[in-house]
């Protein structure tokens, strides 16, 4: 018998008295005992604000993004233990790549996007700056700063270490300590993922704790620096969105739940199509990969009417292949539910299902699974129906299977088929198979409102597409309605959940403080050597020059034609020119105008400056007319670390003209050695 402790102020407890009992999904032995020992919610949650949240805001995103790297790494070297330990959730080999690896990848994927995406400080620019005032004296940019208080995450049983992580990465990348609270079933495989991460030292004391067993009172202490959030069953998140506590301070909720997702068999993708295989391996797969429980999984396949014989035959005939049993022996493809009390739920449900749709798979009560271990397992195999009128129905758009169940359904158009689809309510996702992108086009239009992911699938993209039901860290997930309206994951968007969006105004040179970044009309600093000649280390932002002057000749301009085969009508032709709205004339190519500005503003000796990697927003703004001088005003923005020998330096380049006024602007990209590299 397994003990499942909590983890609490840096101390493990329990179980205690009040423990509940966890049976093994294969056996059907008692197999875990988790929580029951009294904690102080007030005093965990105290320990995260005053000890976890000072922790990770002393450190900045790329600190942040390296210590999810070391926890991905450091996990990795121990997945066998957590997918041994997942063994007794019923999972298969195949399924622990989801959870586990799947995991773990979100880690990596935090990672590498923190140190990519995000600055080596503690305050996050968002988007671009407003100008405010007409002179460009009073400026505007939002910035995002972490929550002062904890998260608390409440997960489901499905995936114990995948939605832990999918949590704690975002979390712990914004600087917001976390407590965890695993869903009771599959607590000991999220236990022991917690364990091996404080074990390895590398999170900061009072950052992650995690509640064994019961919530208790833990949401009546949160306030309005806190965030709760929920994946569960719709029915525990209206219970939790409700609760007084939460409503009264404001405290941030975000919930994944159920939905009942859909597949759509595009009018094209008919029997004899790779689309039609496609889509019959997805539903295949959908069902049966964690024994359907999965939030994400194909609970309604919506195939054209022509079709919906050929579909329900191709899809039953390779599920009769599915071998379900005990995970351990040879050849079982799919593993058992997570416990009798959900092997009951799903049957029930099923049977209520048969009122609306006959059952084309064998009756899932009285059903032996493969291996002698598994005789008092939780297992149903996989169950197939065929809803003839999904107008009439009802339940099977709102009744939820949590296990391997689908039902297929007939549609007469595409505004039928997205009409059905739409029906439930609000969902976490729905794949299109179709190889025709105006069918695609149609359904995102009309499918997009009441879906949080919308998975198109063809021939072409098969070979690399990820999967209907895996979500992915890159890309929100979540849903409207039904699905709880949450949005989790997305990159960076994630992490923003834990943080406060501000809208800082004041001037640049305030803003360029805040920002440490230099922002066009703060403050730039023309003394010292050619910052060219400086290591990265020394180049601070507001460092600049403005070069000597440079005439553009019209010689210059035939030279840079012919030498280019640009011969443009605008740059060769004065009457052809001037007949243009934009031009007084002949002009110089805008190439020719970058060209010449780097002419001016580099150092051409060997020197820290390595290599120019790209440029950003170029705009030409005004054009330039031969006999033009042009100067270069270049200022360091801003300074990226990048590896120990170099960094990368942006630039900000204003090409100007004799009048002083701005001809072209961008920025500019150079990476530059550091201190003390060779
Ligand atoms: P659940 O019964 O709603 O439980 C979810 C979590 O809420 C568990 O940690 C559970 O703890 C806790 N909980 C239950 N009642 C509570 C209460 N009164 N107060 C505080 N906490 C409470 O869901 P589940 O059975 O674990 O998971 C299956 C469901 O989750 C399915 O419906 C599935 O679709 C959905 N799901 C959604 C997503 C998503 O990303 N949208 C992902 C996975 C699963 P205990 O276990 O200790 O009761």
């Amino acid at each position: 018998m397994l003990d499942v402790a909590s983890y609490a102020r840096g101390e493990w407890v329990g179980p205690g008295d009040g423990a509940r009992r966890i049976v093994h999904a294969v056996t059907g032995a008692d197999h875990a005992r988790a929580g029951g020992a009294a904690l102080d919610h007030a005093a965990m949650q105290r320990f995260a604000r005053e000890v976890g949240g000072p922790g990770l805001r002393a450190m900045t995103f790329h600190d942040r993004a390296r210590m999810l790297k070391a926890l991905a790494l450091h996990l990795t070297e121990r997945k066998q233990a957590l997918y041994d330990a997942s063994y007794a959730t019923g999972a298969t080999a195949k399924d622990h790549l989801f959870d586990v690896d799947g995991g773990i990848g979100t880690l990596f994927v935090h990672a590498s996007k923190g140190r990519r995406e995000m600055p080596d400080d503690t305050v996050l620019p968002e988007g671009p700056m407003e100008t405010l005032g007409r002179e460009g004296r009073f400026l505007g940019h939002h910035v995002l700063v972490p929550l002062r208080g904890v998260a608390v995450h409440v997960n489901a049983f499905n995936f114990p270490v995948w939605g832990m992580l999918e949590k704690l990465a975002p979390a712990l990348l914004a600087g917001v300590p976390s407590i965890v609270k695993p869903a009771t079933a599959t607590s000991y495989v999220t236990a022991l993922c917690v364990r091996m991460m404080v074990e390895s030292g590398l999170l900061p004391e009072g950052s992650v704790q995690m509640v064994a067993g019961s919530l208790g009172d833990a949401l009546d202490h949160l306030g309005p620096q806190d965030a709760v959030t929920f994946t569960g069953s719709a029915a525990t998140g209206r219970l939790l969105r409700g609760h007084p506590v939460l409503l009264d301070r404001a405290v941030r909720f975000t919930a994944e739940q159920d939905s009942l997702n859909a597949t759509v068999l595009g009018p094209d993708a008919g029997p004899g199509t790779p689309e039609f295989d496609l889509a019959v391996r997805e539903v295949v797969r959908e069902t049966t990969t964690k024994a359907g429980q999965k939030c994400t999984a194909i609970r309604r396949v919506i195939v054209p009417e022509a079709h919906l014989g050929a579909v329900c035959e191709a899809v039953a005939e390779r599920l009769a292949r599915v071998v379900v049993g005990d995970p351990a022996e040879d050849g079982v493809t799919m593993g058992a539910l997570v416990s009798p009390e959900q092997r009951a739920d799903v049957l029930a449900t099923v049977a209520r299902l048969e009122a609306e749709a006959v059952r084309i798979t064998h009756d899932p009560s009285g059903f032996a699974p493969v291996g002698d271990a598994a005789a008092g397992g939780s297992f149903v195999p996989p169950v197939l129906l065929r809803c003839d009128d999904p107008d009439a129905a009802r339940d099977v758009h709102a009744l939820e299977a949590f296990g391997p169940v689908a039902t297929v359904m007939p549609y007469r158009d595409a505004d039928h088929a997205a009409a059905l689809a739409n029906r439930g309510g609000g969902s976490l996702v729905a794949s299109v198979v179709t190889h025709d992108p105006a069918v695609a086009r149609a359904m995102v239009e009309a499918m997009g409102p009441w879906h949080g992911r919308l998975y198109l699938l063809d021939r072409d993209g098969a070979p690399e597409a990820t999967g209907h039901g895996a979500p992915m860290p890159h890309m929100i997930h979540g849903g409207p309605g039904r699905a709880g309206g949450g949005e989790e994951q997305g990159g960076l968007r994630g992490v923003k959940h834990y943080m406060q969006r501000v809208a800082v105004q004041g001037s640049p040179d305030q803003l360029s403080g805040v920002l440490r970044r230099w922002v066009p009309g703060s403050r730039r600093d023309e003394g010292g050597p050619h910052p060219f000649t400086r290591v990265w280390d020394a180049l601070a932002p507001g460092t600049g020059i403005t070069t000597e002057p440079r005439v553009v000749t019209s010689e210059d301009v035939e030279t840079f034609a012919a030498f280019t085969g640009d011969t443009f009508y605008a740059h060769m032709d004065d009457d052809a020119a001037a007949r243009n709205p934009f031009f007084p004339g002949r002009v110089a190519h805008g190439y020719l105008i970058l060209s010449f500005a780097a002419g001016l503003f580099v150092e051409p000796a060997e020197g820290p400056v390595l290599a120019n990697t790209g440029l950003d927003g170029l705009r030409f703004l005004k054009p330039v007319v031969p006999g033009t001088a042009i100067r270069v005003a270049l200022t360091v923005m801003a300074r990226h670390p990048r590896t120990e020998e170099y960094g990368e330096v942006r630039w900000h380049a204003r090409v100007i003209d004799g009048e002083d006024e701005t001809v072209a602007e961008y920025e500019l990209l150079t990476m530059v050695a550091r201190e003390g590299a060779r």
